[in-house]
């Protein structure tokens, strides 16, 4: 197959590309850079079915080949870099979902959107089921990303509707693992950054509200299932582990061997509460539930940032 991947330049995106060229694909991979780095992918420098384009997917994007999938990545993710680039944020979920869809019309192409859990903002249904509607402020800060987010699904199911075109989308929840950015301000590469240094660990608030985390190679076996399926609908895709901030700021300290102290910083404006996963339906309907406990996942994690920030071993 022929593939291309927008936002393939970062964190998610290029262990999606390394994936993908491990099945024998061949892999477009497209991005303008804006949170990502082309350091994630040097790798693949030179491999004989990868290209890498720079482009910004506001503007319309043509390619001369054909293509069978579209993975639609190319977002900011990490709540700072959304702050920082709102306006980017929105135009990349608008024109950026929309120039990826007409590319799969023309294309004949399979197209999967990254969404995400953000979609049922502070949610009241606990755990998330896709049926929910959410409970998202619509003018908060974190707007520019929820409704970025809730647009590009309406579009697509709107693609899906009009032209019949093959969609898939998937909501994905907190995901981590090697090469997230050391400074994209995200729980792990915060915590994991401080513990290593043997900085105070900032906990936001009072360390009550949950997130449930995904090792990022079992997320990105779900997109691959989920971009095979006959699914049009989306599917929830994380890991239904849930634990408090600061219940995860104790283990990565633990896991790295610290000492660092932990300290209490405000909460920011429309942080959700609780959040988890119900993925039934992936089960059901992709057979995908994640295999890589939250211990695994952050040792391998945490032995990556100690060499990326050149920390020597404990
Ligand atoms: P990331 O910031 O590491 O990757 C996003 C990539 O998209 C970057 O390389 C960036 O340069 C690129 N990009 C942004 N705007 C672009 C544009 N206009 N044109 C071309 N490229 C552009 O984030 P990530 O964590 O890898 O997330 C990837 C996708 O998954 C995003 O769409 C995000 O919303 C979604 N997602 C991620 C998580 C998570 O926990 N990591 C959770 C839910 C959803
Ligand atoms: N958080 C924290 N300290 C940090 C970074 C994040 O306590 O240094 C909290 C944040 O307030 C949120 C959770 O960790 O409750 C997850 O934050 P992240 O930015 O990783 O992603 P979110 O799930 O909010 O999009």
């Amino acid at each position: 197959m022929r593939v291309l991947i927008a936002g393939a330049a970062g964190f998610i995106g290029s262990h999606l590309c390394d994936r993908l060229l491990g099945e024998g694909h061949e892999v477009v991979a497209v991005d303008n850079f804006l949170t990502g780095s082309p350091r994630n992918l040097a790798h693949l420098k030179g491999h004989p079915r990868f290209t890498l384009i720079r482009h910004d997917i506001i503007e319309p994007l043509d390619a001369a080949d054909p293509l069978d999938v579209i993975f639609h990545l190319a977002s900011p993710a990490s709540p700072k870099d959304y702050l920082e680039h709102p306006i980017e944020t929105l135009r990349a979920g608008a024109e950026g979902s929309r120039n990826l869809l007409e590319l799969a019309l023309r294309k004949g192409a399979r197209f999967l959107l990254a969404s995400t859990s953000e979609c049922y903002g502070d949610p009241q249904e606990h755990p998330q089921r896709e049926t929910y509607w959410g409970h998202v402020n619509p003018v908060g800060l974190r707007s520019c990303y929820d409704e970025s987010k809730r647009y590009a699904e309406a579009l697509t199911m709107a693609y899906h509707r009009r032209h019949g075109l093959h969609t898939h989308i998937a909501r994905i929840f907190n995901t981590y693992g090697p090469r997230m950015q050391h400074d994209d301000g995200r729980i792990v590469p915060n915590f994991i950054r401080q513990a290593l240094r043997g900085e105070p660990l900032t906990v936001y608030g009072d360390g009550s509200q949950t997130r449930s985390f995904c090792f990022v190679d079992d997320l990105v076996d779900g997109l691959v299932r989920l971009s095979r399926s006959q699914e049009h609908w989306p599917v929830n895709l994380g890991n239904p582990e849930e634990m408090t901030v600061l219940e995860f700021a104790r283990r990565i300290r633990a896991l790295a061997g610290s000492r660092s102290d932990i300290v209490f910083e405000p909460l920011p404006e429309d942080d959700p509460q609780r959040r988890r996963p119900d993925i039934s339906k992936a089960r059901a309907v992709i057979g995908w539930s994640p295999h890589i406990g939250v211990e695994e996942g952050l040792t391998r994690t945490i032995e990556w940032f100690r060499k990326e920030l050149g920390i020597p071993g404990a």
